[in-house]
C-alpha cells in the first residue's frame, strides 16, 4: 500500500482528535502542539511499552525522573551557556553555520566560508536555544535558570547519587522519560520539529574496554523493539551508522534507526556512543570524582557511556544539524531538534564546549 500524503495524515490527526494546534483559538504557538484525546492514550502506550521494556523487565536498568530545573552550573558544564552564546550566522545556500567570528568581515559583505557563496549569509544573531527564566522574585542575572533542552544531563549529574543508592557495579544504565524544551528558531514540520517535546532516554554505563561490544548489543536490542516490541514492519527500518563527519562532537560511534515516513526516510532513534565526554566534563564542573569501582579490574574507572536515544526523529535527510566530529563548534543552536512522529522523543544530544568554531551543518536556521 502506497503511504498517504503527509498532509492528508496531519490533517486525519486533529480530526480525530490525536493532535492539535496549541492554543488553537487564540492563533496557536509555532512550535508547541497539544495531544488530544487519543494522541494521550497513544503516546502513553508508547511511554509505557518503553519504560516496561527498558526498564522493568532488566535488572541492569534503573528510572530517574529530574526536575526540569536544575543548577544552571549542569549547562555550563555540559557547555550548553558558553555554547549558545556566540552570534552566529547562517549560509542560506549551503545550510552551514559558522561563528561570525570566524568571517572576514560582515556577514553581507562576506563569502560563505564553506562554499563560497556572496550573500547568502544572514545577519549574525544570538543562538540559544535554552529556554531561560528567572527562579524566585528576583529577576537579576543570578537567578536565571533554564529549561532543560535535554534530559541526558540529569542522568549524568545524578550518575553517583544512583551508583551509591542502588549499589551498582558496572554495566548498568540509567532511563529518563520526560519533557524538554529548544528555542528553535525555525520550528515546524507538523510535530517533527517542536520547541516542547518528550526524550525517552536511557544512558548506559560501562567499562571502556566493552564499549563496542555494548554498542552493537543496544543497536541490536533497539532495533528488536520497534519491531517486536511495537510491531513496526521491518521493511520500513533501517539502520544507519553515521559517517565519521557527521558524528556529534561527543560520539565516537552512532547508529540511527531510520523509518520510510511518507516525507522521507528518518531518524526514529539514534544510539550513541558517548564515551566518557560527559562524566569527565561533570566532574570537572563539580570537582566531584565521577568513577566506579570495577571489581573485576580492581581499579576506579570512568564509564564510558552508550546511549540509545528512543523516539527521536530528524527531519528528512542528512542535515539534521548535529554538531559533527569534525566540524566542532558552539553548540547545538539551531540544530534541528525535531520531536517524534508517532512516540514521544526527540533527540539528545550535547553542544560543545566552547572550542574554536567551524562550521555546522543546521538547515534548521535558515528563515525562508
Ligand atoms: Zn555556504
Amino acid at each position: 500500500m502506497p503511504a498517504p500524503n503527509f498532509d492528508v495524515i496531519v490533517s486525519l490527526a486533529k480530526r480525530r482528535g490525536f493532535v492539535f494546534p496549541s492554543s488553537e483559538i487564540y492563533g496557536g504557538m509555532a512550535g508547541f502542539w497539544d495531544w488530544g484525546p487519543l494522541g494521550v492514550e497513544l503516546k502513553n502506550n508508547v511511554k509505557a511499552a518503553w519504560w516496561r521494556h527498558m526498564v522493568q523487565l532488566r535488572d541492569d536498568v534503573v528510572g530517574l525522573d529530574a526536575a526540569i530545573i536544575m543548577n544552571p552550573r549542569v549547562w555550563e558544564a555540559s557547555g550548553h551557556v558558553a555554547g549558545f552564546s556566540d552570534p552566529m550566522v547562517d549560509c542560506r545556500n549551503c545550510k552551514l553555520r559558522f561563528r561570525e567570528d570566524d568571517l572576514k568581515g560582515k556577514p553581507s559583505e562576506s563569502a560563505c566560508p564553506n562554499c563560497g557563496t556572496r550573500g547568502s549569509l544572514t545577519d549574525a544573531r544570538q543562538f540559544n536555544l535554552m529556554f531561560a527564566t528567572h527562579v524566585g522574585p528576583v529577576a537579576e542575572s543570578a537567578s536565571i535558570a533554564y529549561l532543560r533542552p535535554e534530559t541526558a544531563q540529569a542522568m549524568f549529574v545524578q550518575f553517583e547519587n544512583v551508583a551509591t543508592s542502588m549499589r551498582r557495579n558496572l554495566p548498568f544504565g540509567i532511563a529518563q522519560m520526560g519533557r524538554s524544551f529548544r528555542n528553535e528558531i525555525t520550528p515546524g514540520n507538523f510535530i517533527f520539529r517542536l520547541r516542547e517535546f518528550e526524550q525517552m532516554e536511557m544512558e548506559f554505563f560501562v567499562h571502556p574496554r566493552d564499549e563496542d561490544e555494548w554498542f552493537a548489543h543496544w543497536v541490536d536490542e533497539r532495533h528488536r523493539w520497534w519491531t517486536d516490541v511495537l510491531g513496526i514492519s521491518d521493511d520500513r527500518l533501517r539502520l544507519r551508522p553515521h559517517e565519521a563527519d557527521e558524528l556529534s562532537h561527543y560520539s565516537k560511534q552512532t547508529t540511527d534507526i531510520e523509518y520510510q515516513f511518507p516525507i522521507g526516510w528518518s531518524e526514529l532513534e539514534g544510539v550513541a556512543d558517548r564515551t566518557d565526554y560527559d562524566l569527565r566534563a561533570h566532574a570537572a564542573g563539580s570537582g566531584r570524582k565521577l568513577e566506579v569501582f570495577d571489581e573485576s579490574s580492581g581499579e576506579h574507572v570512568v564509564p564510558y557511556v552508550i546511549e540509545p536515544d528512543g523516539c527521536r526523529t530528524r527531519r528528512p535527510g542528512r542535515s539534521g544539524g548535529w554538531l559533527r566530529r569534525g566540524a566542532r563548534g558552539e553548540g547545538e543552536a539551531g540544530r534541528a531538534a525535531d520531536a517524534a512522529g508517532a512516540g514521544a522523543g526527540q533527540g539528545g544530544g550535547s553542544p560543545a564546549p566552547a572550542q574554536p568554531a567551524r562550521a555546522r551543518r543546521t538547515g534548521a536556521a535558515v528563515d525562508h
